[in-house]
C-alpha cells in the first residue's frame, strides 16, 4: 500500500491548518506538550476505512529569499514524485498570485492526480470566487475551509479514489527498510550488508523514482532491502535536502514490513527519530531500533541499560520494541541486527490458533476481569485473531463500549507476555457477542 498525500501550495494558503485537521490535531496537541514531535509534518490520516500518509510540504520550505521560489518549485517536483495523490492548495481570500502560477505549471507537467483546493471558504457568499482557480488548467475545484472542515469529506472522498488497494500477500520475502537521520550510518550498513553489489545498484538508479529494491540472500537469510540511502543527493537546493529524505523516508516505509530505525548513540533519540517511529507504528510496521556509533560510547555495565530506558521513556506506550546496539564502522552486531528485524517479521505475521490464545487469555480474564461500569458486568466470552498483515485481535463480549483504554493496554501487554510479539504494533477491538 502506498497511499501518500503531499499538500503543496505557497506559504499562509492553510496548508498546516488542513495537515491538523487531516491528522487528527488532538493528538498532535498531546505529542507537542510532551515537546516531542514540534516539527511534525508528516502523519496519519483516515477517511472512511483508508489510511494514508499526509506531508505537509510547507514545513520544509527554506527561509532565506533568494532559494525561496526555487526551493519550492523543486519540493513540488520531490512531492511529485514521491506522493500519489497532490492537494494543490489555494487562497480564495488572495486569487491568484504568481507563485502559485509557477506550482501550478510544475503540477500540469505531472502524471499524478493533483486536486485544486481553495481554501479559506468561510461561507457560501465566496463560492463564486473559486471560479478563477479553474484558469490552472488543472480540472476540479473543491472549496474548502481547513478552519471549519467544511468541504473536507467531498475532497476525501475524491482523493480516495485514487488510492491503490491493500496488495495481495505477493511477494513472500520480508521487505525491510532502513531508515533513520542524515549520517546515522544508513549507507554504511547497506554497504556493510551487501557490499560492492551496492555501487552497481545505485549506477543504475537514474532517477529517484522507485526506492531500490535489493534482493539479499547469504548466509541463511533471505530478504528484500528497500534502500532509499544511497538516494539522497539528487536535491539542487541544499535546504530541500531533509525533505527530500522524508518524502523518500516515507516511501520507502510504506512499501515496507519492518522499519529498522537507526540512531546515533551520541546524539540519542531525537524528535525526528520519534516521528518516524510513530509513522512506523500508526502505519503497523515491524519495528527494530539500532543504536549506531555504540564504539564512540564510553561504557560501563549500566550503559546499555540506561540507554534503553532512555530510548523506552521517548517512545511510551510502544515500548516492547528490540533495541540492537551496533557498531556498522567495526561490523559489530550487524548481523545480528538483520537477525532480530526478521525475527520480527515473524512476529507481525504471527497467526495464534483460537484454542490457544483462549486457553491462555480467558483464565487471565476470569481473574483480572474488565472493571464493573455502571453496576453493569462486562464478560468477555472469547477471542480470535483477525486475518491481516499484522497481529489483531476481537474480543466478544457484552457490552464492548463499556471497555476502557487501561483495560486494553492490560489485554495487550498480557498477549505480548504470553506470545511474542516484539517489535510489532497489535490492533485489539472488542465486539459485540
Ligand atoms: P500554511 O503556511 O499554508 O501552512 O498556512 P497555515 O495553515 O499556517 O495558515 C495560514 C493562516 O491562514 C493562519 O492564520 C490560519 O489560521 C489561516 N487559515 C487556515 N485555514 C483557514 C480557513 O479555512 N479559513 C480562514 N479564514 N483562515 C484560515
Ligand atoms: P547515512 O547518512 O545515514 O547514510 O550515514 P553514512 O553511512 O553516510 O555515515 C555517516 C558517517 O558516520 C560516515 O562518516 C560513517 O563512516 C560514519 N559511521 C557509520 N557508522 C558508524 C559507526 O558505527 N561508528 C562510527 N564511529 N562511525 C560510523
Amino acid at each position: 500500500m502506498s497511499n501518500i498525500i503531499a499538500i503543496v501550495g505557497r506559504p499562509n494558503v492553510g496548508k498546516s491548518t488542513l495537515f491538523n485537521r487531516l491528522t487528527e490535531s488532538r493528538k498532535a496537541i498531546v505529542d507537542d506538550m510532551s515537546g516531542v514531535t514540534r516539527d511534525r509534518h508528516y502523519g496519519v490520516g483516515e477517511w472512511t476505512d483508508k489510511q494514508f500518509t499526509v506531508i505537509d510540504t510547507g514545513g520544509y520550505v527554506a527561509n532565506s529569499e533568494d532559494v525561496y521560489e526555487a526551493a519550492i518549485r523543486e519540493q513540488v517536483m520531490i512531492a511529485i514524485e514521491e506522493a500519489s495523490v497532490l492537494i494543490f492548495m489555494v487562497d480564495v481570500t488572495t486569487g491568484i498570485t504568481d507563485l502559485d502560477d509557477d506550482i501550478a505549471q510544475v503540477l500540469r507537467r505531472s502524471n499524478k492526480p493533483v486536486f485544486v483546493t481553495a481554501n479559506k471558504v468561510d461561507n457560501t457568499a465566496l463560492h463564486s470566487e473559486i471560479s478563477t482557480f479553474y484558469g490552472f488548467g488543472l480540472g476540479e475545484v473543491y472549496p474548502l475551509s481547513s478552519m471549519t472542515g467544511s468541504g473536507t469529506g467531498e475532497l476525501l472522498d475524491e482523493i480516495i479514489k485514487n488510492f491503490e488497494d491493500e496488495p495481495e500477500e505477493e511477494n513472500a520475502l520480508p521487505k525491510i527498510t532502513i531508515a533513520g537521520r542524515p549520517n546515522v550510518g544508513k549507507s554504511s550498513l547497506v554497504n556493510a550488508l551487501i557490499g560492492k553489489e551496492r555501487n552497481i545498484v545505485t549506477a543504475n538508479a537514474g532517477t529517484t523514482r522507485d526506492s531500490i529494491k535489493i534482493h539479499y540472500n547469504q548466509f541463511g537469510h533471505e530478504f528484500m532491502l528497500i534502500d532509499t540511502a544511497g538516494l539522497r543527493k539528487k536535491t539542487k537546493v541544499k535546504e530541500n535536502l531533509e525533505f527530500y529524505s522524508v518524502m523518500r523516508t516515507i516511501k520507502a516505509l510504506e512499501e515496507a514490513d519492518v522499519v529498522v530505525l537507526m540512531i546515533d548513540a551520541q546524539e540519542g533519540i531525537e524528535s525526528q527519530d520519534i516521528n518516524i517511529f510513530h509513522l512506523a507504528e500508526k502505519n503497523k510496521k515491524g519495528i527494530v531500533i539500532l543504536v549506531n556509533k555504540w564504539d564512540l560510547i564510553e561504557k560501563n555495565t549500566q550503559t546499555m541499560k540506561a540507554f534503553e530506558e532512555q530510548i523506552h521513556e521517548r517512545i511510551r506506550p510502544f515500548t516492547d520494541v528490540p533495541i540492537v546496539f551496533t557498531s556498522v564502522l567495526n561490523k559489530q552486531r550487524i548481523f545480528k541486527a538483520i537477525e532480530v528485524a526478521l525475527e520480527v517479521y515473524k512476529n507481525r505475521s504471527k497467526k495464534i490458533p483460537t484454542s490457544k490464545l483462549n486457553d491462555v487469555m480467558l483464565p487471565l480474564i476470569e481473574k483480572f476481569p474488565p472493571p464493573a461500569l455502571k453496576g453493569k458486568h462486562i464478560k468477555i466470552k472469547y477471542i480470535t485473531q483477525i486475518n491481516g498483515t499484522s497481529p489483531m485481535f476481537a474480543f466478544f463480549c457484552n457490552l464492548p463500549q463499556y471497555i476502557k483504554d487501561p483495560y486494553k493496554r492490560f489485554i495487550e501487554n498480557k498477549l505480548r507476555e504470553n506470545f511474542d510479539f516484539a517489535g510489532a504494533p497489535i490492533q485489539i477491538y472488542f465486539r459485540q457477542k
